[in-house]
């Protein structure tokens, strides 16, 4: 174990199980703010880095906080402090917050994001739906989402139930489009917005596939698509995005604490833009 942690020691094991070659060309990954010598006692993890999230992060005194979502990912040209992101950037340096992102590189990786989701929905995770080229055994190989079985068919219904009850609470909770007694088996998840793999997953054969930020027209035209091909063609789920990846922060707690002896914390306020859901009563 490390004597002495610092931001620079932390961004190298974060780097080292989530590498930063693997994240995608738009994104923008690694350290926002903050300097790679400076010490560290307290690193906290959230998936958002919102003005309360880094509220939260002073009030805890950590020295560093790590995040999946990046707080800056186009060109900026002021942090102004009265400006949202100017405001949570001043927050974090006046008091001494490091702040990192980790995020497709951290979707990609394994363990990463997907594999903790696929955990959550009581699969193991094999093949991802795009692996990462070259790979010696595509079950293992790197990429986005992962595909994998439930020890037993179960209906849709029941899968449904089954993820909303393994992921973090949300006001909409979990849906899902697609017959309800339908069994389900072969399951394919994708953490965060998903919907530009509905094609691919249906292509691998899955019974069901999870993933998050839905719309009216793509699930439409994707199952009807599938359906004409096979009548028992894939469902779909649609989870938050918030939760489909927060559960994410205690794999990469873990990572930092199994090398560095440092205190951790977990940000669990519930950063999920919705806040209200109602149905009609009558
Ligand atoms: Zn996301």
């Amino acid at each position: 174990m490390a004597e002495r942690t610092t931001v620079g020691e932390i961004r190298r094991v974060i780097h080292e199980a989530y590498p930063q070659e693997l994240a995608e060309s738009w994104d923008a990954v690694g350290l926002v703010c903050g300097d790679p010598q400076d010490d560290v006692s307290t690193v906290a993890f959230a998936l958002d880095c919102t003005q309360e999230v880094a509220d939260k992060a002073v009030e805890l005194g950590a020295q560093m906080l790590i995040v999946h979502h990046p707080l800056l990912m186009r060109g900026v040209t002021s942090v102004a402090a009265d400006t949202p992101k100017g405001k949570v950037i001043h927050t974090l340096i006046r008091n001494g917050v490091a702040l990192l992102s980790a995020h497709t590189n951290a979707d990609k990786a394994r363990p990463g994001v997907n594999d903790k989701l696929a955990e959550l929905v009581g699969i193991k995770p094999g093949r991802p739906i795009v692996p990462v080229e070259p790979y010696d055994n595509l079950e293992e190989a790197l990429g986005l989402g992962r595909i994998g079985e439930l020890p037993e068919a179960i209906t849709l219904r029941e899968f449904t139930q089954r993820v909303a009850e393994a992921l973090p609470k949300t006001e909409w909770g979990v849906r899902a489009a697609g017959d309800p007694e339908r069994m389900v088996k072969r399951v394919a998840v994708s953490s965060g917005s998903g919907d530009s793999f509905l094609d691919k997953a249906a292509a691998l054969g899955v019974d069901v596939y999870v993933t998050s930020d839905l719309r009216h027209h793509p699930v439409d035209e994707h199952l009807r698509a599938a359906h004409l091909m096979d009548p028992e063609g894939p469902a779909v789920v649609d989870t938050a995005h918030w939760a489909s990846e927060f559960p994410w922060t205690a794999q990469a707690r873990d990572i930092v604490e199994s090398v560095l002896r440092v205190k951790t914390e977990i940000i669990d306020l519930r950063t999920d833009p919705w806040t209200i859901s109602a149905q009609k009563e009558n």
